[in-house]
């Protein structure tokens, strides 16, 4: 007891009663920085202070990738990039299944650099090559397009581990109803350790796709902007 005693106060005294974002006069939670707001942020953005990006934004961004790869079907330099990265991914499930098979066989292991592989089996699984591209670019491109929409490089690659998993449905053990075998929430939370195992793991993967790519995206929504007002609209609101 003394010891969580001799915690609780310390915090106190390094953090004060209230959370330690600016501008927020919340209580902080008792043995952390943030009030329950901000340390859901934290947890589920990647940083305390991220915003929420929309989902008819990133709809947006993944409709403005497939129509580039649409455009690209007869572009010789575009199947160069897509065998490259089909290379690298067939070597990454390669990597990804044997280091799970040295834990499988009792190799020690950390739960979250463990947690983290399996994640990144589950996509290469669950979601292929394409499906995480589409993504992958999908984000870069929001990033590029406005760099203020994400706060932290860690709120950048949050948001693009956790948008894989959610659909690749790879979900922690106790966010699957027992009764259904279903995830039970889709907001389960996202570890940083984790997360980093898989950003690692991709980034090889995709992380040379360049920003030409995103030059000729750049064109593509341009259009996609004219057509459609409404998506547009949607992404002014967080500008
Ligand atoms: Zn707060």
């Amino acid at each position: 007891m003394s010891i969580s005693y001799g915690l609780v106060r310390t915090t106190q005294l390094v953090y004060g009663s209230y959370c330690t974002i600016n501008g927020c006069s919340k209580k902080r939670n008792s043995g952390h920085r943030y009030c329950n707001q901000h340390k859901y942020r934290l947890t589920y953005r990647g940083d305390a202070n991220q915003q929420k990006i929309p989902v008819s934004t990133q709809n947006f961004a993944k409709n403005a990738v497939k129509l580039l790869i649409k455009d690209n079907q007869n572009n010789v330099s575009w199947h160069e990039l897509m065998s490259a990265i089909n290379e690298r991914w067939s070597m990454s499930v390669a990597y990804v299944q044997g280091e799970l098979d040295k834990y499988l066989s009792g190799k020690p292991s950390d739960k979250y650099r463990r947690r983290g592989l399996i994640l990144t089996r589950d996509i290469f699984t669950n979601l292929g090559l394409e499906n995480a591209f589409v993504i992958y670019c999908s984000w870069q491109y929001l990033q590029e397009w406005n760099p203020n929409m994400f706060v932290t490089d860690d709120a950048f690659k949050h948001q693009i581990v956790r948008s894989m998993r959610n659909q690749a449905k790879s979900f922690h053990t106790q966010s699957i109803n027992k009764k259904t075998g279903k995830p039970s929430s889709y907001s389960s939370p996202l570890y940083m350790r984790e997360r980093e195992v898989v950003w690692e793991i991709l980034t090889g993967i995709f992380g040379t796709t360049g920003m030409q790519l995103y030059k000729q995206i750049e064109k593509r929504a341009e259009k996609l902007r004219a057509n459609k007002e409404r998506i547009y609209a949607a992404i002014k609101r967080i500008e």
